[in-house]
């Protein structure tokens, strides 16, 4: 008989515990990998030329040699322009994924220690992706 996924190791790959203990620059760096890769080779959201990116290593972004566009690792996702740390939205991500019957914006915000209204547009924002996502790559 098949074991439950919720019992199996590839349930436990992301942790809240191993998100909390994450500093900015492994998070950085996590967010990096997941979304391209790598830190080092991105590809540019505009023209979407590989290669021709330069890192501004003060600001956490990267500029464009053929079109100058300046994007960071958030650009064109639901965390764009965003104000919290980036460990916030790994450990927001986690524990929404992690809750079985689903996490209320009350609740995450006790948890990340931020305001209501902050948590109910983040919960809202990790919705939206989810149904997007959903849409895009159906069963
Ligand atoms: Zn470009």
């Amino acid at each position: 008989m098949a074991q439950h996924f919720l019992l199996s190791s590839k349930a436990r790959t992301l942790s809240p515990l191993k998100i909390a203990r994450l500093s900015d620059a492994e998070a950085f760096a996590i967010l990096c990998q997941l979304r391209r890769g790598s830190e080092k080779e991105q590809i540019c959201p505009k023209c979407g030329v590989q290669h021709t990116v330069y890192k501004i290593t003060t600001r956490n972004r990267w500029r464009c040699r053929y079109c100058k566009h300046t994007f960071s690792i958030t650009s064109g996702t639901i965390f764009s322009n965003h104000k919290l740390p980036l460990q916030t939205y790994l450990f927001a991500i986690a524990l929404f994924v992690n809750a079985v019957k689903g996490i209320s914006a009350c609740q995450l915000s006790r948890d990340l220690n931020v305001q209501y209204k902050t948590t109910f547009t983040l919960a809202h924002k990790i919705r939206e992706s989810l149904i997007v996502q959903r849409e895009l790559f159906p069963l």
